[in-house]
């Protein structure tokens, strides 16, 4: 009986009007058969492991049981896709069950992914595939250890049913975890309607859930706003600062609370190119690697937007608001990016000129095919000692260009001056080892959907658990046969 599994549930959202969301149970499917669990998460969120990993745990984890204290909702929300507006997309494949109060009284969303048609499904079938769902569990638990706010996996659940592709593929549900799973295009949604009362609750909403402390501000709206810019120039600052492509930056993938969101098209960067993208889908390379923050800011905009009328006595003074608080996009982002840069290079003041130092390092390797995380991780060595230099020109077509700049790095850090072990140890502490490659994640995708074996996925979990730790063997590129990489969207 799935009732005797306790969810510690507290659902606010469901508790907000009924123009904010759809009630409706997920859809049983033929067969669940438990995946993964991730037993770290369930315990920091106060479930229990050992009764999610039964039977009836499993089925509760598909969407055929639906536990005490739930109250299984989808929530409606619109976004700009690829630029164009969508007044209405919402939970098409998704069932929020409920939020639980974790043991430090943190409230996280517990969400189904791929549990059947919703009142927002559209043309779709509200299913996802294993390969997906097991990506997106690989490269947000990735995420996670990486140190980058992130929604997190809590398991993956085969269906035993087939969902159709261009081929039949087999089923799973994914439960997702999240801060909330609010979006700026739930703001869009409402503002789209003129349904400023729906807009003033859902932002009273997302201030006591992600920002408590604007309530007291003066003009709680704007310290909102404040809010969720900080959190997304500090994320998209992350995102660059690993080589990290979300693929598809619409307004409906962009979290109020300044999680990662949406695992579809996403991919890391292998060679450092600015213009790398590899989503299928993006054809006019929109949110290719080196935009991610100017479409960060365009999304912030269109949040901005919505809240004008919250903002200021009218619409003038509102869009005052609104412009000041956007202009704080920019320079957060730089701060927290160029902070970055300087720290991977082992200079984490802030000097003039270590950030075209920095820079000049990232000119050498577009220029030379360098991989971007192979790159950073053996400066560390080189850092310490001049002998780890072969192994970073080695990166490089032309090794030359890598000595070059080396000369001018050194002489850089003698002036600094410092315990070098001590600096390799604090390079190495923000340049990442292993990253969840492209084609170490499809291997292993292909072993569990293929071969059934979640050996290959399992170990690579392992192994993306410790990012930051020397791991032979696990950190290697692809061979040039296995580029270019592609991801596709929405499986
Ligand atoms: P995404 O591109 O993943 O952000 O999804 C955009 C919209 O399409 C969201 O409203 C999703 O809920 C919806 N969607 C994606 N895949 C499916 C599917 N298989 N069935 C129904 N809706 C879907
Ligand atoms: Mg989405
Ligand atoms: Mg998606």
């Amino acid at each position: 009986e799935g009732r005797a599994i306790r969810f510690p549930f507290d659902n606010s959202y469901a508790r907000l009007p009924e123009r904010f969301r759809a009630r409706l149970d997920p859809t049983p499917v033929a067969a669940p058969r438990l995946l993964k669990l991730n037993t770290a998460l369930a315990e920091r969120l106060g479930l229990n492991p050992v009764a999610l990993a039964t039977p009836e745990g499993a089925a509760i984890l598909a969407g055929n049981r639906v536990p005490e204290g739930a109250e299984p909702i989808a929530t409606a929300y619109a976004g700009h896709q690829f630029g164009n507006f969508v007044p209405q997309l919402g939970d098409g494949r998704a069932i929020l069950l409920g939020e639980v109060v974790a043991p430090d009284g943190q409230r996280f969303d517990i969400q189904l992914k791929g549990s059947g048609r919703t009142p927002f499904s559209r043309g779709g079938d509200g299913r996802a595939a294993m390969g997906p769902v097991l990506r997106e569990y690989l490269v947000s638990e990735a995420m996670h250890a990486l140190g980058v706010p992130t929604t997190r996996a809590l398991a993956a659940v085969a269906t035993g049913q087939p969902v159709m592709r261009e081929t039949p593929l087999p089923g799973a549900v994914l439960t997702r975890v999240a801060s909330s799973h609010i979006r700026v295009g739930t703001f869009v949604y409402f503002a789209a309607r003129g349904d400023v009362e729906g807009l003033r609750i859902l932002a009273d909403h997302a201030i006591a859930r992600h920002d408590p402390a604007a309530a007291e501000a003066a003009n709680p709206y704007r310290a909102f706003l404040e809010g969720v810019v900080a959190r997304q120039a500090s994320l998209v600052a992350r995102w660059m600062l690993i080589g990290f492509i979300h693929g598809v930056m619409n307004t409906d993938n962009t979290s109020v609370s300044g999680e990662t969101i949406d695992y579809g098209p996403c991919a890391f960067m292998d060679a450092y190119d600015p213009a790398t993208v590899f989503s299928s889908i993006d054809q006019f390379g929109r949110y290719a690697y080196g935009n991610q923050p100017r479409i960060m800011q365009w999304n912030l905009a269109r949040l901005a937007e919505t809240l004008l009328p919250l903002l200021g006595e009218d619409e003038e003074a509102g869009l005052a608001v609104a412009q000041e608080v956007l202009h704080g996009f920019a320079p957060a982002f730089e701060a927290a990016y160029l902070g970055g840069l300087r720290a991977k290079i082992g200079l984490p003041g802030d000097r003039m000129g270590d950030v075209a130092l920095a820079g000049d390092l990232l000119k050498a390797m577009a220029a030379n095919n360098a991989d971007f995380t192979l790159t950073f991780r053996r400066l560390c060595r080189a850092a310490e000692a001049p002998e780890g230099d072969a192994a970073v020109r080695d990166l490089f077509n032309d090794p030359a260009a890598y000595d070059a700049w080396a000369v001018t790095w050194r002489a850089r850090l003698a002036e600094e001056g410092g315990e070098p072990a001590a600096r390799a140890a604090a390079m190495r502490a923000v340049n990442p080892a292993v990253i969840p490659r492209n084609h170490l994640v499809e291997a292993a995708l292909e072993a569990a959907i293929v071969r059934d074996d979640l050996g290959p996925f399992e170990s690579l979990l392992e192994s993306l658990a410790r990012p930051f730790e020397d791991q032979p063997g696990a950190d290697a590129p692809p061979v040039p046969s296995e580029a270019p990489y592609m991801t596709f969207c929405g499986t």
